[in-house]
C-alpha cells in the first residue's frame, strides 16, 4: 500500500503520511502544525460505544416518548409519531426530513459503523460492502442531527409544559443516551486508522519533521 498523503490545513503543503502508532502524532515539516495522530484504542472506543447505542436506539424506536396530560385528557406518542405527526398537519415533507434525519440517518450510521468495525477488528479485512458502506456513511454523516433533536425537543418543552404537563417516557431518555453514545463513536471513528489496519504501509518517516509519542 502506498503511504498515505495528507496536505496540511494551515500551510497545504502535501506531505507523505506515515504509519503511525497508538498515541503518536505526526507535525507539518513547513509550519510544524499537527497533521495527524493516532488516539489510543480509538477504534474499540469507537465500537463500544455503537454497542450501547445500539441498545438504547432499540429502546427508543419502541416503547413511548412523551406524554401529555392537560384538563383529563392524555396523549401519548411514540419516536416514529413525531415524525407522522407531520403527515397529518399537510407537511409530509417535514415528516420525511424529521424521519430520515432523526431515526433513518443515524440507524444506518450506527448499523454499517457496527459491521465496518467489527469486520475490520477481527478479521483484519475491508469487504466490499464495507467500502460502500464506508462512502455512504461519509455523505450522510453531515445529516445525522440526533444532538440537534435532542436539544431542540427539550427547548421545546419548556413552552409545552405551560400548556400541558408532560411526562418523559422511557424512549425518551434512551434517545438521549443514545445521541450521546452515538456522537462519542462518531468522535472516535477514526478513517485514517481504519485503512491503515487493513494495508499497514510501510513506515515512511523522510516527510515529517518527526513523530512524537504523546501520553
Ligand atoms: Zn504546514
Amino acid at each position: 500500500m502506498p503511504s498515505q498523503k495528507i496536505a496540511c490545513s494551515t500551510c497545504d503543503l502535501l506531505i507523505d503520511l506515515p504509519h503511525l502508532l497508538a498515541g503518536e502524532e505526526a507535525h507539518c515539516p513547513q509550519c510544524d502544525h499537527i497533521v495527524a495522530w493516532q488516539v489510543r484504542g480509538s477504534l474499540h472506543t469507537s465500537l463500544a460505544f455503537l454497542i450501547a447505542a445500539a441498545m438504547m436506539f432499540i429502546l427508543a424506536v419502541n416503547f413511548p416518548f412523551l406524554s401529555f396530560e392537560s384538563r383529563g385528557l392524555s396523549r401519548e406518542i411514540t419516536l416514529w409519531q413525531v415524525a407522522a405527526e407531520f403527515f397529518g398537519e399537510g407537511m409530509p415533507a417535514v415528516g420525511i426530513g424529521v424521519g430520515a434525519l432523526v431515526i433513518a440517518i443515524p440507524g444506518f450510521l450506527l448499523l454499517s459503523h457496527i459491521y465496518i468495525l467489527v469486520t475490520v477488528l477481527f478479521s483484519r479485512t475491508l469487504l466490499p460492502s464495507s467500502v460502500f458502506l464506508l462512502r455512504m456513511s461519509s455523505h450522510l454523516s453531515p445529516w445525522n442531527m440526533v444532538e440537534i433533536f435532542t436539544v431542540g425537543t427539550l427547548a421545546s418543552l419548556t413552552k409545552i409544559a405551560s400548556l400541558a404537563t408532560v411526562y418523559f417516557g422511557i424512549s425518551f431518555w434512551a434517545y438521549l443516551a443514545f445521541s450521546i453514545a452515538l456522537t462519542v463513536s462518531l468522535l472516535h471513528f477514526d478513517r485514517r486508522h481504519l485503512w491503515s489496519l487493513v494495508d499497514v504501509p510501510a513506515q515512511k518517516k523522510n516527510d515529517v519533521k518527526h513523530v512524537e509519542i504523546l501520553l
